[in-house]
C-alpha cells in the first residue's frame, strides 16, 4: 500500500472506529501502528536510519487525534517529551498536519497545567526563528481543528509544517520530499539544542576546541551520550567503570546502586552535524565512573579507554 492510501485509510475510517471498541484487531489500528510507521521507514531508506518511527491511536481508548512521530533518538525517546516530527489527523478527519511539534506531558507535569502551554508557545517561537530559512517549503503557522486533552498541546507546541486536504493528498514522492524537508530542519535544531553540561565543561570546551564546528561537534558527543539508551548500554556493559574497575554500589552502598555514566567511543572526527544514525550499544558506547568520564574527556582522543587506562595508578 502506498503511504498516500494508507493516510487516506485512517481519514476514511478512524471516526467509525471510535465508535467502535478499542481493539488491536482492527483494522484501521494496525493501519496506524504498524503500516504506516513501516511504509515511512522504508520510502526514507537509510538515510534517516537513526530516527524511530512510531504511530499512536491511544491506549484502551481510541485517541481523538490519531498520530505518527518520528524520533531522532538522540534528541528524545518518547513523544512525551522533547522535540519530534509527526503527522496528526485533525478532528474533522479532513487534514493531515505534518509537524515538527514538541512533547507536552513532561512539560505538564513539570510546570503545571495553566504554565506549560506558554512554555511550549515561547519554545515554538524560539526555535521557529532559527528556522526562517525552511519558511518557504513548510509554511504552515498554525494547526487548528483539534478537540481532545491534547489539542492545546499541539497547536501550542507546533514549530513548522505543512498541512494537506485530506481529499487530495499529494504523491509519495511529494510526502517525502516535504518529510525530507521537516527532517532537515529537525536536525539543524538538534544542533542548537546541544549544551555544555556545566561551567567547568564549557570551559574545558572554549580551551580544547577552537573552531564553532569543532565545539557543535563535542557537545554532538556529550548529546549522544545522554541521549541513548543508556539502560541499554548498562544492560550489555554492567555497572562497572570499565577503565578504572569502581562500582558505585560496592563503594557508596545503597546510594550508588545502578549508577554509572554512559561514555560515547566513536572518535569524535568520524561525527558529522545533523547526523542521525543507528548505535551499537555493545561497540559504540561504554560504561565509566564519573571520574574516569571526565577524565576521558580531557584526553586528545576521548574514544581512547586503553590510553586512559594506563595513565591510572590506582585500580578498584
Ligand atoms: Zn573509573
Ligand atoms: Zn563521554
Amino acid at each position: 500500500m502506498e503511504l498516500n492510501e494508507a493516510f487516506k485509510t485512517v481519514i476514511e475510517n478512524y471516526e467509525k472506529a471510535r465508535t467502535q471498541a478499542f481493539s488491536k484487531a482492527n483494522p484501521i489500528y494496525q493501519t496506524i501502528i504498524n503500516e504506516i510507521p513501516g511504509k515511512i521507514g522504508d520510502l526514507l531508506g537509510g538515510e534517516w536510519s537513526g530516527l524511530k518511527v512510531k504511530g499512536g491511536v491511544g491506549t484502551g481508548n481510541w485517541a481523538q487525534v490519531p498520530w505518527c512521530c518520528l524520533l531522532n533518538l538522540r534528541v528524545t525517546t518518547t513523544p512525551k517529551r522533547g522535540i519530534y516530527v509527526v503527522y496528526l489527523f485533525n478532528s474533522k478527519y479532513n487534514k493531515i498536519y505534518l509537524s515538527l511539534n514538541q512533547g507536552t506531558d513532561s512539560l505538564n507535569e513539570e510546570y503545571g497545567e495553566k504554565e506549560y502551554i506558554n512554555i511550549l508557545k515561547l519554545r515554538a517561537s524560539l526555535y521557529k526563528s532559527k528556522l526562517s530559512k525552511y519558511k518557504k517549503q513548510l509554511p504552515l503557522d498554525n494547526i487548528v481543528n483539534f478537540r481532545g486533552r491534547k489539542a492545546d498541546g499541539y497547536s501550542a507546541g507546533h514549530i513548522i509544517g505543512i498541512e494537506y486536504d485530506a481529499m487530495n493528498l499529494p504523491s509519495d514522492g511529494k510526502l517525502v520530499a516535504d518529510l525530507n524537508e521537516v527532517l532537515n530542519a529537525y536536525s539543524s535544531l538538534s544542533d542548537y539544542e546541544i549544551k555544555p553540561l556545566d561551567q567547568d565543561e564549557a570551559e574545558l570546551i572554549a580551551s580544547k576546541y577552537k573552531t564553532i564546528e569543532e565545539r557543535k561537534i563535542y557537545c554532538l558527543h556529550r548529546s549522544i551520550e545522554r541521549n541513548s539508551s543508556a539502560k541499554k548500554v548498562k544492560k550489555i556493559h554492567g555497572l562497572r567503570c570499565e577503565c578504572c574497575g569502581l562500582n558505585f554500589e560496592e563503594r557508596y552502598g545503597e546510594i550508588g546502586k545502578g549508577f554509572i555514566e554512559v561514555h560515547h567511543l566513536i572518535p569524535l572526527s568520524s561525527l558529522k552535524l545533523g547526523e542521525c544514525r543507528k548505535y551499537d550499544f555493545d561497540k559504540d558506547f561504554a560504561v565509566l565512573c564519573s571520574n574516569c568520564h571526565r577524565m576521558i574527556h580531557r584526553q586528545s582522543d576521548p574514544s581512547d579507554i586503553d590510553a586512559l587506562r594506563k595513565q591510572l595508578k590506582v585500580t578498584f
